[in-house]
């Protein structure tokens, strides 16, 4: 059967998922991606970026045939091993073996590998294309390549995966209102680099608990809880982890506006991640040229136009990412939305009005644990009152 062609803009995480199933569905599909191809340029300067995969992506990936291909890139983690101030450790396990863990993916490397599958059930990219503005009474698109230049196209049925920043969203929001509610976290986050073991001093190593090539125990998320604030590390196959700070953004120290440069961070580091700092070999390099990113919820009362466009992933609803399961919640979208779409090719109206109300309430519910789980990930993993009650089996 002849599938109307759809136009999908971002080739990202959800976006390159949600290509590969629709084309192999029988859909035309084509993606404007905003960015080069990481390929051939590399993905995000080469730093190790990486992501928790949970349950619920991992069964979207086995839908797309992709799950195995996947945890062959990946680093199983068992459960959270806490760090405090005195240098002391512990892990908490998800649960009773590894039947239940979550697992470390690179996100450039999980990128690459999506991009590849879409490609390979026929997709067509076109990387460098950057979505600037939306006709939706003639369904025609403008877009901008690398140098600026604009031209228009015809967009038929048009969804967006363009992340949190969604300009198909503002297009749509400005073509007739979406009901969009932006909250700001008042934290940010600053990546930095735990290399590979052999990069680091014997003497740092023995006291850190890794092995192999890792500088700490691989199998875990690493979190230093320190109250209002905190640091993670997620492990990456190549045996580098990376950190992550969460910090108040503004306001009394310590926030973002009182650590100003790696200097003060790194005295800010030494008194509150002792065993932490060592790690960090390029630490100074690190904090002063990886910027602060800003945390946010997004809350939308329509995610569609009809039958015109529809938003997925991130551009409908971005979290907070202390579930580690913003793009797991988008992964689970990309099924839903092939699935509708499949049973229903010829009515796009339905299909979006079917997926917003499928898909809305699971978004939200997660949004909402994903800011209760920051305040349990920085605090109450490392009170004793929680960890009797998670001893009892009631946390
Ligand atoms: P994105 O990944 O943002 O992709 C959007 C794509 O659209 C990009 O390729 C972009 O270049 C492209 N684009 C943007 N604008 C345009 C345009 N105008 N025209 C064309 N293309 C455009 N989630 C988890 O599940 N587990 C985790 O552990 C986790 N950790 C996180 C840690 C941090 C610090 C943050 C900030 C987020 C984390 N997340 C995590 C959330 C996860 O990153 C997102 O939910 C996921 O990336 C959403 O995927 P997406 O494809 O919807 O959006």
């Amino acid at each position: 059967m002849a599938q109307q062609p759809i136009t999908l803009i971002g080739g990202g995480l959800v976006g390159a998922l949600l290509a590969q199933q629709l084309a192999g569905r029988g859909f035309a599909v084509d993606v404007y991606e905003k960015r080069p191809d990481p390929r051939l340029s590399g993905f995000l300067g080469g730093r190790s970026i990486n992501l928790a995969l949970a349950e619920r992506g991992l069964q979207a990936l086995r839908t797309a045939g992709l799950a195995d291909d996947v945890l062959q890139r990946a680093v199983m983690m068992r459960g959270r091993m806490v760090h405090d101030r005195d240098g002391n450790s512990g892990l908490q396990r998800y649960g009773v073996d590894d039947s239940e863990v979550i697992w470390s993916v690179s996100r450039g490397a999980l990128n690459m590998l999506l991009l590849d599958a879409a490609e390979a059930a026929g997709v067509r990219f076109h990387f460098g294309q950057s979505l600037v503005g939306a006709d939706f009474r003639q369904q025609r698109i403008r877009l901008a390549d690398e140098a600026g230049v604009e031209r228009e196209l015809d967009a038929g049925v048009l969804v967006g995966a363009d992340g949190a920043g969604s300009a198909v969203r503002a297009a749509m929001n400005a073509h007739a209102p979406l009901g969009e509610r932006i909250e700001s976290l008042g934290h940010g986050y600053k990546e930095l680099e735990i290399p590979p073991a052999g990069e680091l001093p014997a003497a740092v190593l023995q006291l850190s608990g890794g092995h192999d090539q890792f500088a700490l125990e691989p199998h875990a998320l690493h979190i230093w809880p320190r109250g209002g604030y905190m640091c993670i590390a997620l492990p990456n196959t190549e045996g580098s982890f990376t950190v992550t700070l969460f910090l108040p953004a503004q306001g009394a120290a310590p926030s973002f506006a009182t650590l100003p440069g790696a200097g003060a961070a790194a005295a800010f580091f030494r008194e509150q991640f002792p065993g932490l700092l060592p790690l960090i070999p390029r630490f100074d390099e690190d904090f002063d040229s990886h910027p602060v990113g800003t945390l946010s919820t997004l809350y939308l009362e329509r995610w569609h136009l009809d039958g015109r466009a529809l938003l997925l992933g991130d551009a409908a609803h971005a979290i907070v990412p202390f579930h580690g399961q913003g793009m797991n919640c988008g992964f689970e979208d990309t099924v839903v939305l092939a699935n509708l779409l499949a049973e229903a090719p010829d009515d796009s109206a339905e299909v979006f009005a079917e997926f917003q109300r499928v898909r809305q309430p699971n978004a939200d519910a997660i949004a909402a644990m994903a800011l209760e789980n920051y305040v349990e990930m920085r605090d109450s993993v490392a009170d004793p009152h929680y960890l009797a009650k998670r001893e009892l089996g009631s946390a």
